[in-house]
């Protein structure tokens, strides 16, 4: 092996079903690390930068279509999902959550590495998000759900660091309050625009020395709001 070989992070929890694609991988030239937790896929997936990820839904610590949203949040890692769960609405909520695919066990190999090889090709290959982002002293950890302010852990709710990180994967741009209410609170909610100002204000309080004169979190009268990229001072 060149070292070059895809590198695949298996996330499964069943010993017979981890040596299987053990074997299976190992068989084809593919390089692979193991995860038999969502904790553990999350700490693989920062550390080892996977190019394929393939995802059992029934993990002890947690389940794989939360996982694969959390993974969305900062990679766009192409994932298959391998589940017993053959129902309809397992498929749905799974692709839906970010999964590029979905195989029912029991499935074949030759299936298997057909699919592995789409989802490669398919792959991006520019970089996806980083899993952090600096703006000045704010630093957010997607991989961990961080947030600190001078190296000090800031306490959000799952809603403002909801919030935070859409502007930050945005940064520099402006948000409408339309686009931030469909992506934080869903589709229906696109006319609550005092959901944003509500939740915004109390986010400043957490993120900006002096609330009342934002340096970070910019409102743009009339349109919404822009996560500066390169706070001054
Ligand atoms: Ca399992």
């Amino acid at each position: 092996m060149t070292g070059s070989e895809p590198l695949v992070l298996v996330v499964e929890d069943e010993p017979q079903m981890r040596r299987f694609l053990r074997a299976c991988l190992h068989s084809q030239g593919y390089r692979l690390v193991e995860a038999g937790t969502g904790a553990e896929a999350m700490l693989l997936a920062t550390s080892h930068n996977p190019e394929l990820v393939l995802l059992d839904l029934g993990l002890p610590d947690e389940d794989g279509v939360a996982l694969t949203r959390r993974l969305r949040e900062w990679s766009r890692v192409p994932i298959i999902v391998i589940s017993a769960r053959g129902r309809e609405e397992d498929k749905v909520s799974a692709l839906d959550a970010g999964a590029d695919d979905y195989l029912t066990k029991p499935f074949g190999t030759s299936e298997l590495m057909a699919l592995m090889r789409v989802a490669l090709r398919r792959a991006p290959t520019g970089e996806g998000i980083p899993p952090t982002l600096s703006f000045g002293t704010l630093r957010i950890d997607f991989s961990r759900r961080e947030v600190t302010r001078n190296g000090q852990t800031v306490h959000l709710t799952p809603i403002e660091y909801k919030l935070l990180s859409l502007l930050a994967q945005n940064a520099g741009k402006v948000l409408t309050h339309r686009q931030i209410l469909k992506d934080v609170w869903g589709p229906a909610q696109t006319n609550q625009a005092h959901y944003v100002r509500v939740h915004m204000a109390e986010l400043r309080k957490k993120i900006e020395a002096d609330p009342a004169r934002p340096r970070l979190l910019i409102t743009e009268p009339g349109v919404g709001y822009r996560l500066r990229d390169q706070p001054e001072g």
